[in-house]
């Protein structure tokens, strides 16, 4: 059994992962990890699924051909020393992931900052969570998060802004809902446009317009003002800039509040009264405010209320910023962005630069900032950039205006990825690919959103010739000249150096301080238990080498692993990490919100699904995973799509300015009226044309750098299909041609939905191709020419090997009983199979709600029927929403929609 941590999201779940004698992998939930304490969602839960080989990079690659690792690397380091020697270190970059580990992430950003000489290397991060740390230095001083995640817990009231919590952080969704159930009391407002499955134990959902999020908390701050609510002691003991803050804030009135936030007065005045008079109050926030033009502001318009109420180091108080990105704190610990140092440490700062290279003993340092994600694709774009690593991501999918980033990097000059995926639609443009090691096969440490740093450790072998990033950083970075600085033997000796680091010089001036664990030797680091920072050289005692140079404060008694001081929120003591200490009001007004025009009616919101992850290089793996939402969609609510002529399943284009894409129309009322959802999640490899970062315009946040992916105006039309499809296969298609596709595992094979907006001339000719030529295979044909229906079905020695199914309208074949066909080893009855349709004693389940039992809608709306009309009585006959919890909302919407139509 192997202590890890979840590779998902912010949260950092620990997973116990146990390798069994046949070589099979199970996870299950840390029950003494304090993130999670034994649960995990459907993504975490379905981790065993994930880690298979198909689709691996296993062996560097230098263009089309295979090469050595001494090949390749002396190709990089002889490509990035010329350039260098060229034009000079601004003329490369390295855009990296907050997926990396933090030992990998320290030295890219050593390897740039202290030895190449520039700061040209952003990260992924900056499209999650760039904001917050912009927010959070202007009024801390310092990136830091206060609290901890218990104090959602002791929260009296919890406010969520722009966070699907039920959905992007499950597990701490689960923790707030255990709370309430304890303590009924216990409020929830959720702050969104969209009523998401968060929404569903909300006692106050506010559906407020997109990016309202700064009048909204102006004018809070102004009510508590105005209704003399403020606390005048924290504010004249800890704060500076309440005045100007608060006279920005009444610049709006009421009515001009309402009018910008689309809120009514009431509901205005419900949230307000709940949160003056609550005091044990957390606003938790998340993309629905970093991804934005005013992202910034939004930071500081929540904190300046939490700071106008002394409501902040206190438990169950305080603003919570929680990332989407797994390791995006320690990215943050280690500077991974263009504008910081490392170990928060700042670029502008000369006394910092000076401390930075003297530690690292570099022949460098970057002076300036360097450049930002959206600005350093403009680089690579117009020539500037002539040699880019790209590490463990994929920018071609994730970056806004994707189709002008791809162009960008096809026509770089030269592009190294190191990546676990050998076809992601990043790669392709590589020149150099080089194979890293993957989850379960890497060593190190992640930090989630509550600070808590713990390890990650692997339980297979890295296969093929996969390497470690940090092993491949250190590889070409002793090729460009820089050996001796670059001589690590292992992951345990970087994080004792990036320790060290935090702790070096430090008198208290900086927060990140994690000195205690500065030189922490092999057998330490491989026992280290999940820890939050800070934990000073004084606060603990680590077991350090003999020879180690670092942190002699620390170089005494046992590791005890556990802090003696316990303080684990930060500002509980009113002292910030400012000039004077004192914490900062800013001044923030309402930005001009993105207005839609008669070309582009719609504001598009772009998300995340419950069991997908980012571009899906992972958790599109999974069987169970896939199954959930198994094609790209564009929620839009009913009156809109009325008013474009789409009905619910059609094929929608959607176009912007910047691009288009097509996906299947789900209308649903929780859309607000003149909006659109899309999820961010589907690639070239999973359909056809479905990336929605196409659409998404490169404009940022003026102080962050972050971009806006949440408001883009568009236009949603009907697609004029006029052939739809479903198949199952058992080997995954090739080339498909097809309009439309989407493409997702499932147990047994694949399933694809497709739609033309042409008829094939000849549809037997086309299935051939879909379902294989397999000599002993029968292909049974149907077909209706007059009505445009045919049916083919593929059989081989009497098991299902494949079908598809075309219609001139969305078809209605039992899509979940077929896919379970595929999976049955038993002979079928061919009849049903050609009919698309369950045989008699057979049923189709529905679509999958819950992944961990595969329980379908239709079984839950069935238990509903028979009488069970709570989640936990589904649970008892289904088992359905008893194992991650994360389809209990859903199910919940089920009852309630059956016992609604039961009722009419
Ligand atoms: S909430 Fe889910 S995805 Fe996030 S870390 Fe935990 S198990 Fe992983």
């Amino acid at each position: 059994m192997v202590k890890t941590t979840c590779p998902y999201c912010g949260v950092g779940c620990g997973v116990l992962a146990e390798v069994g004698a046949d070589g099979s992998v199970s996870v299950r939930g840390d029950p003494n990890h304090p993130a999670n304490f034994g649960r995990l969602c459907s993504k975490g839960s379905a981790l065993a699924e994930t880690i298979g080989l198909e689709g691996r990079l296993l062996h560097p690659e230098i263009g089309a051909r295979g090469a050595s690792w001494d090949e390749a690397l002396d190709l990089v380091a002889q490509r990035f020393s010329t350039v260098l020697a060229e034009h000079g270190p601004e003329s490369v970059a390295f855009y990296v992931s907050g997926q990396l580990l933090t030992e990998d992430y320290y030295l890219a950003n050593k390897l740039m900052k202290g030895f190449i000489g520039t700061a040209n290397i952003d990260t992924n991060s900056r499209l999650c969570m760039a904001s917050s740390v912009a927010g959070h230095r202007r009024a801390f001083g310092a990136d830091i998060v206060p609290g901890t995640y218990e104090d959602l817990e002791l929260a009296d009231l919890v406010v969520l802004v722009g966070s699907n919590l039920a959905w992007c952080h499950p597990v701490l969704y689960q923790r707030i809902v255990a709370a309430k159930e304890k303590r009924p009391e216990m409020k929830l407002v959720v702050i969104d446009p969209r009523r998401t499955m968060t929404s569903d134990i909300a006692d106050l959902h506010l559906a407020i317009r997109p990016d309202g999020d700064v009048a909204l908390f102006a004018g809070l701050l102004a009510w508590l003002a105005r209704s003399g609510l403020l606390d005048r002691d924290f504010i004249a003991a800890h704060t500076s800039g309440l005045e100007d803050a608060r006279a920005a804030a009444e610049e709006l009135s009421p009515a001009d509040t309402a009018a910008v936030t689309g809120l009514t007065e009431a509901e205005l005045r419900a949230f307000y009264e709940l949160f003056a008079h609550t005091e044990r109050t957390v606003t938790v926030f998340s993309q629905g405010v970093n991804q934005s033009i005013s992202g910034t502001d939004k930071v500081n318009a929540i904190i300046n209320c939490h700071l106008a109420t002394g409501r902040i180091g206190r438990p169950g108080m305080g603003p919570f910023s929680v990332t989407g990105q797994p390791n995006a704190m320690g990215g943050r610990e280690v500077g991974g962005l263009a504008n910081m140092l490392a170990a928060h440490m700042e670029i502008g700062n000369g006394a910092h630069r000076e401390r930075v290279q003297r530690f690292w003993n570099a022949p460098t340092i970057a002076a300036r900032p360097g450049l930002k994600a959206v600005d350093m694709f403009r680089a690579v774009a117009d020539g500037r950039i002539k040699a880019l690593w790209i590490m463990a991501t994929n920018p071609v999918d994730s970056m806004p205006d994707a189709d002008r980033v791809r162009e960008a990097i096809a026509a770089c000059p030269f592009v190294v990825v190191s990546d676990i995926s050998a076809e992601t639609d990043t790669i392709r443009h590589a020149h150099v690919k080089l194979p890293a090691a993957g989850w379960g096969e890497k060593d190190g440490t992640v930090t989630n959103s509550e600070r808590r740093i713990s390890r990650q450790r692997p339980f297979l072998d890295a296969p093929g010739e996969a390497r470690p990033d940090w092993w491949i950083i250190c590889e070409v970075a002793k090729r460009m000249g820089f050996r001796a600085a670059f001589a690590y033997a292992s992951a345990a000796e970087i994080f004792a150096e990036h320790a060290a680091l935090s702790g070096f010089e430090n008198d208290g001036e900086r927060g990140f301080d994690i000195g205690a664990y500065g030189g922490i030797n092999e057998a330490s680091y491989e026992e280290m238990e999940p820890f939050q920072w800070p934990v000073r050289a004084d606060e603990i005692e680590v077991a350090l080498s003999p020879d180690t140079p670092f942190s002699a404060a620390a170089r005494r008694g046992e590791m005890s692993g556990r802090t003696k001081g316990g303080a684990l929120r930060f500002f509980a003591d009113g002292r910030f990490f400012t000039a004077d200490h004192k914490a900062r009001f800013i001044a923030v007004r309402p930005t001009p919100q993105r207005e839609t025009d008669a070309e582009f009616p719609l504001i598009l919101n772009t998300g995340r699904v419950r069991d997908h992850w980012h571009t899906m290089t992972r958790t599109g793996k999974s069987p169970r995973l896939s199954q959930h939402s198994a094609e790209p969609f564009v929620e839009l609510n009913p009156e809109d799509a009325a008013r474009f002529g789409i009905g619910d399943a059609d094929i929608v284009r959607l176009a912007s300015r910047h691009g288009e894409m097509l996906a299947r129309a789900l209308l649903t009322e929780r859309q607000r009226r003149g909006s659109a959802f899309v999820p961010m999640h589907w690639t070239d490899e999973f359909s056809a044309r479905a990336r929605v970062d196409a659409l998404v315009a490169p404009v940022t946040d003026p102080i962050s750098g972050q971009p806006a992916s949440k408001t883009m105006p568009v236009r949603a039309e009907r697609f004029a299909a006029r052939m739809f499809g479903f198949a199952v296969l058992r080997a995954k298609p090739g080339l498909i041609d097809a309009d439309y596709w989407g493409l997702a595992r499932c147990r047994g094979g694949w399933r694809l939905e497709l739609a033309w907006a042409a008829e094939h001339e000849d549809w037997q000719v086309f299935a051939r191709s879909l379902l294989g030529n397999e000599p002993t295979a029968d292909l049974l044909a149907y077909h209706d020419a007059a009505n445009g229906r045919h049916r083919f079905v593929s059989i081989t020695c009497g098991r299902l090997a494949g079908a598809l199914y075309l219609a001139r309208a969305p078809l209605a074949v039992f899509r979940n009983w077929l896919v379970e066909q595929l999976a049955d080893d038993q002979a079928h009855s061919r009849l049903a199979l050609l009919a698309g349709r369950p045989g008699k004693g057979q049923a189709d389940h529905g679509a999958i709600v819950c992944s961990c039992f595969g329980v379908g809608a239709s079984q839950i709306a069935a238990a509903v029927g028979d009488g069970c009309a709570t989640v936990e009585a589904i649970g008892a006959t289904l088992q359905a929403g008893t194992n991650c919890g994360s389809c209990c909302a859903e199910i919940n919407t089920i009852i309630a929609a059956n016992r609604l139509a039961a009722a009419e």
